[in-house]
């Protein structure tokens, strides 16, 4: 007799609720920010640039940009190449609505398309064929936090002379071949959100080697005007303009020197992370109505995410029924995403259709996302694959 589920008044596999998510924040974090509150400068102060700087060391570019999230990361990037009404821009329907939703805030049409059916990362021959004269830019998505297939993408982005942006919100860390995540594309964008490999509460940051999108992008976060705060401080003058439209999506000094402490440890923590993963995928290997996503060969993995699929001719039941009996072991499952396309938004304003990527919308139905962060301790794992492996024996066919 399998042993009874939680959700049917069992014991649960563990007492308390693990989450899918966690940020990890030292002392040494929050003396790096209280250090920031007691000095002259909350914003637009000198801490933004060292973050800045540090931040393109790590990725290998030339230039950073630090915003205020990986929204507004992603604005800035399709600001800075222009995108505007009537152009097309490709992107995956399998990720989060953001990454779509930036090519709309500049009147750009986002086309959307399917993913490779292994990793559910852009799959490029589905770009291939969705370009069109309208066409001015892809965005690929680091999915989970594996590097999307930069090679084959730039082929095409250089052949048709379009530009590709990466949205590395998942993948700060990650390698493809000798070649770091944030130099894999003409620009990368980051989220620091708290789920995310690092994090300064909110915040964002594009990365990229050229040095005209880079004072474009400074000035598109502090509302397109042509000086900050401290240059007219420090040049003892009141004069600026605005030529262009622009927001304020400017970081703070602390969340730059938090995001600064962060840096230093976000290769450890995905290191650990990984460690996770492969204790997972081994006893995965063994659960045949689990079925994890595969690696692209030569990356490195961030593991922002672990995603699984359910194999429905295992299981009497179907994603909705294991995510519930998991939540009720108290294990912190989650979907990501719902195709950005299947979203009433884009529906209604673009005319979007269930069957338009019908591998992310099939993956969709199947997907599980576990609980993967860099303190979670052996055990919490251990939790996860009791769990997983009880849940699935108890609805096994
Ligand atoms: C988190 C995320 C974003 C948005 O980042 P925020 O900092 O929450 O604005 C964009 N794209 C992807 C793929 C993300 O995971």
């Amino acid at each position: 007799m399998p042993a009874p589920l939680a959700i049917d008044g069992g014991t649960p596999v563990r007492s308390t609720l693990l989450p899918y998510g966690r940020q990890s924040v030292s002392d040494e974090d929050i003396a790096a920010v209280t250090e920031v509150l007691r000095s002259d400068w909350l914003t637009t102060g000198p801490k933004v640039k060292e973050f800045e700087q540090a931040f393109a060391a790590f990725c290998g570019t030339k230039e950073a940009v630090a915003v205020n999230s990986g929204t507004a990361a992603l604005h800035a990037a399709a600001f800075a190449l222009g995108i505007g009404k009537g152009d097309e821009v490709i992107v995956p329907g399998m990720t989060f609505a953001a990454t779509a939703n930036a090519v709309v805030f500049q009147g750009g049409t986002p086309v959307f398309v399917d993913s490779d059916p292994e990793t559910l990362l852009i799959d490029p021959a589905c770009v291939e064929r969705a370009i069109t004269k309208e066409t001015k830019a892809i965005i690929a998505v680091d999915y989970a936090g594996q590097p999307a297939d930069y090679a084959a993408l730039s082929h095409i982005a250089t052949k048709n002379k379009i530009a590709l942006i990466a949205d590395a919100c998942h993948a700060i860390g990650g390698t493809d071949g000798e070649r770091k995540v944030g130099s894999l594309a003409d620009l990368s964008t980051f989220s620091f959100h708290p789920v995310k490999p690092m994090t300064t509460g909110e915040g964002g940051m594009i990365t990229t080697d050229n040095a005209d999108y880079a004072v474009s992008m400074r000035r598109f976060r502090n509302h397109s005007l042509t000086s900050e705060h401290r240059e007219r401080h420090e040049a003892r003058s009141w004069f600026y303009e605005m030529h262009e439209l622009g927001y304020n999506y400017r970081l703070t000094d602390f969340q730059s020197a938090l995001g600064m402490s962060q840096l230093k440890n976000v290769l450890q923590w995905n290191e650990r992370r990984r460690k996770i993963a492969k204790k997972y995928d081994e006893a995965f290997a063994k659960i045949p109505a689990i079925r994890p996503l595969a690696v692209r060969k030569g990356v490195t993995h961030a593991y922002h995410l672990y995603v699984v699929r359910i194999d429905p001719e295992q299981l009497r039941v179907g994603r909705k029924e294991i995510f519930q009996a998991l939540s009720a072991e108290n294990i912190g499952v989650n979907v990501h995403y719902i195709p950005a396309h299947m979203h009433p938004f884009y529906k209604k304003h673009f005319g979007t259709k269930p069957g338009l990527c019908p591998v992310a919308e099939a993956a969709y139905e199947r997907m599980l996302s576990l609980p993967i962060f860099a303190s979670m301790s052996d055990k919490d794992a251990d939790d996860v694959i009791e769990a997983v492996r009880k849940v699935c024996a108890f609805y096994a066919r």
